[in-house]
């Protein structure tokens, strides 16, 4: 059995309270880790380690931090296959993905940002013959990163590798489903020489942990990445204190094909946008609006494609789904399966759990599920799933497509395909979302802003974005 240790003021530290809860394996079902039941006190131990390595770390020329967190990136490309085996156990997701897109892109958050600090400027502003003024950006402090459980080390490093960069100490909190990697990257911070108390890990459940860093009155900022109930519960609580928030929420996000797209393209790309990681991206397309002159054309190719992805053990390179996260997400998605069957929808491919034989009989399986004849409003359309399930949606004109794509609470991402130069320009920009992907999916420039807007968070995370606010801008006015 592996038991995690927080990470503390650089040392590897049982939790205050001396309990622990058990880890899941979701492609077996079971037990093969305890973590850390931390709580407030764990949390305060974080924090004034934290704020004691402060002066130091943001004091240190950015060079010299920039060196450590290249040795950080270097640790994690060196120890890929077993970070990517952690977090497979953990997560449920094919070791095949974890080593392709989730690790590489840990190393690469953290390589980004060591460099990305040594060319982050500010402004001056001269009042002709009388005056300059400067912008400092200085490290704020003690800063917060709570993250969670789809993307585990991938999402983790987006957040703290920019703090650090910037100057700030971090009490970091990954999900209490998904904490094995980040227990690692303790390991490989140590390794890597990086001072005591700049970065403190802290497990445990989100009431326990997670809410005592929103509360915590020494932690001016938190950067957010989960639900948007938790995060509404994190605004509800910091905004009154005036923390610095930064909230990246869930979605629902629409992928629009119309019939003047190449159709080839769009449904190899939509098979990986809707069932890559179990479906469990934040940035995947489950409600996908297709022009009604070539709706069974995709419909047909697509459902065949679907079929043909294998469902199973993650660690057969084979299988393109593995295990879903938990139990609970698991009945999560099934339920909503239920619910689409009750509005109405017509199950075309998948609809349900399977149980391989073998080591993962017990695991958490559930086939890709393709459904239609939903209205684009049901509470199936509406509702985040965050699972292997999408719809299809016929559609007959261009405003119809936005108006539907539109109708929902969140604005994260969305997709669009068409050949048509103008209709991609006019339709992006009339899309609700803080993302617009055209004739692609996932393409990403760790430089671009990401983030959403409605219900999908606030704020905005990458390139010079981050390092903007893990930083306090200050303006000095000078007279001649
Ligand atoms: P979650 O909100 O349940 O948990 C996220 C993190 O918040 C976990 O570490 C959890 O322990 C913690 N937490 C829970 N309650 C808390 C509280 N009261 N105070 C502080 N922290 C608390 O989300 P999840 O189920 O882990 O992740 C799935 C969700 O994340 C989906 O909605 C998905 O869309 C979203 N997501 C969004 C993005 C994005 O970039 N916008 C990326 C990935 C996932």
């Amino acid at each position: 059995m592996i038991q995690l240790q927080n990470y503390i003021n650089g040392k590897m530290c049982p939790p205050a309270g001396g309990t622990y809860i058990d880890n899941v394996n979701p492609a077996t079902g079971e037990v093969y880790a305890h973590i850390p039941d931390s709580g407030i006190d764990d949390v305060n131990n974080a924090v004034l380690a934290a704020q004691a390595a402060f002066d130091k770390w943001s004091n240190m020329a950015a060079k010299k931090r920039s060196d450590i967190l290249l040795r950080i990136a270097s640790l994690i490309e060196q120890n890929l296959q077993q970070l990517a085996e952690a977090e497979s156990l953990d997560n449920g997701k094919p070791v095949w993905l974890a080593k392709q897109i989730d690790i590489p892109r840990a190393a690469s958050n953290f390589h980004f940002y060591a460099t990305g600090i040594l060319h982050f400027a500010s402004e001056a502003h001269a009042i002709e013959g009388t005056a300059i003024n400067y912008t400092l950006r200085q490290p704020i402090g003690v800063v917060g990163c709570i993250s969670p459980w789809n993307l585990p080390l991938y999402l983790f490093t987006w957040k703290i590798a920019p703090a650090l960069a910037a100057g700030n100490c971090v009490v970091a909190k990954p999900s209490e489903i998904t904490p094995y990697t980040a227990f690692l990257l303790s390991e490989l911070c140590i390794e890597a020489g990086l001072p005591a108390g700049v970065l403190n890990i802290v497990h445990g459940t989100g009431p326990n942990v997670g809410a005592a860093i929103a509360a915590h009155p020494n932690i001016p900022v938190i950067s957010f990445t989960g639900g948007t109930k938790t995060g509404a519960e994190i605004s509800r609580v910091a905004a009154p204190m005036f923390k610095k928030l930064s909230l990246e929420l869930g979605g629902k996000n629409p992928n629009i094909i119309f019939a003047d797209c190449n159709l080839t393209h769009a449904i190899e790309t939509s098979v990986k946008s809707s069932f890559s990681n179990q479906g469990e991206i934040c940035l995947c397309g489950s409600r996908i609006f297709i022009e009604r002159s070539i709706y069974d054309k995709f419909k047909n190719a697509f459902v065949e494609k679907i079929k043909q992805l294998k469902t199973g053990d993650p660690n057969d390179e084979n299988n393109f789904l593995g295990a879903i996260v938990s139990k609970m997400h698991y009945e999560k998605i099934l339920s909503y399966i239920d619910l689409a069957k009750q509005e109405g929808g017509t199950i075309l491919c998948g609809g349900n759990a399977i149980h391989p034989e073998g080591r993962c009989a017990n695991g958490y399986f559930i086939v890709p599920t393709v459904i239609e004849g939903l209205a684009y409003n049901c509470r199936t359309n509406t509702e985040e799933i965050f699972g292997p399930v999408v719809t299809l949606i016929p559609f007959d004109t261009e405003e119809e497509a936005i108006m539907q794509a539109n109708s929902t609470v969140y604005g994260l991402a969305a997709i669009l395909w068409t050949d048509n130069l103008q209709r991609a320009h006019r339709v992006a920009t009339k899309l609700h979302s803080g993302i617009v992907w055209i004739n692609c999916w996932l393409l990403r420039d760790l430089r671009t802003p990401f983030g959403g807007v409605k219900n999908s968070g606030i704020g905005r995370e990458g390139g010079f974005e981050a390092l903007k606010f893990f930083t306090e801008e200050k303006n000095v006015c000078i007279k001649f």
